[in-house]
């Protein structure tokens, strides 16, 4: 979220573009959390406030509906059963007043109708208590890095940038020149970035081939990507996934 701070005043240069190790780290986020449970609330509080993440508590469905309606949130992690409004109830009324903050529900085990209804009102995520925090944390992270992307041109996976706008891809402080095929793989991998993603799913999505078992077109163009990517001594961080196909970086 941009603040006053963000600025210098009148008169302040164009924002310069920060090399990646400069830019503040995505999880200097807000996020709500609705969830009447006291153990629940205090071990996401802590896990979350270690990573770097501002986080605001509401104990019921009255209060977090309040909050999450107010604004100013980069996320919200929401428990489906509360006393004084239920979570779904709150899921629907968010999503019609700020359609971009992530959600993400947390369900017990055995909700699977509210799981199915919960999507139909429009939540981003789901976790299945109980969850761990390193879970909880990816999932957070990885919406905001969507909403992020989602308002910029470029993409980022580990130390590779992709400018779609411009077409321009660097690995590090190095530029790299890639064919248009060899670019829209790199751009799949790098919105899948800590997913395995299997070789007909790649192939359909970025050549719109059907799956023909006969083509060995994804490693051929992976190999490629490898070498233009990577160097002898630092190779790229697209990784084969045994009995699937690759993965562009090591965690989610
Ligand atoms: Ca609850």
């Amino acid at each position: 979220m941009r603040s006053a701070a963000d600025s210098d005043g009148p008169g302040a240069a164009a924002p310069v573009e920060l090399p990646v190790e400069q830019r503040p780290p995505v999880t200097a986020a807000t996020v709500l959390l609705i969830e009447d449970e006291a153990g629940i609330v205090d071990f996401v509080r802590r896990g979350l406030e270690a990573e770097g993440f501002t986080v605001e508590a509401a104990g019921d469905g009255e209060e977090g509906e309040r909050l999450a309606l107010r604004g100013g949130y980069d996320a919200i992690v929401l428990d489906l059963m509360l006393p004084g409004r239920g979570g779904l109830e709150i899921l629907a009324s968010v999503r019609r007043a700020t359609p971009n903050v992530p959600v993400i529900v947390l369900t017990a085990r055995g909700e699977i109708e509210d799981r199915v209804q919960g999507l139909e009102a429009g939540a981003v995520d789901y976790l299945v208590k109980p969850f761990s925090l390193a879970e909880l944390v990816a999932r957070v992270r990885a919406q905001l890095r969507i909403l992020a992307e989602a308002s910029s041109s470029t993409l980022r996976a580990e130390d590779i940038e992709v400018d779609l706008l411009t077409r321009k891809v660097r690995r590090g402080d190095r530029a790299v020149q890639l064919s248009t095929t060899e670019f829209e793989l790199l751009v799949y991998l790098v919105r899948h970035h800590g997913q395995a993603i299997s070789r007909e799913e790649l192939l359909s999505s970025v050549w719109g081939y059907e799956h023909d078992p006969a083509t060995n077109v994804v490693d051929v163009y992976v190999g490629y990507l490898r070498r233009k990517l990577g160097r002898p001594e630092d190779p790229a961080p697209i990784f084969t996934v045994r009995a699937v196909g690759y993965r562009l970086g090591s965690t989610s």
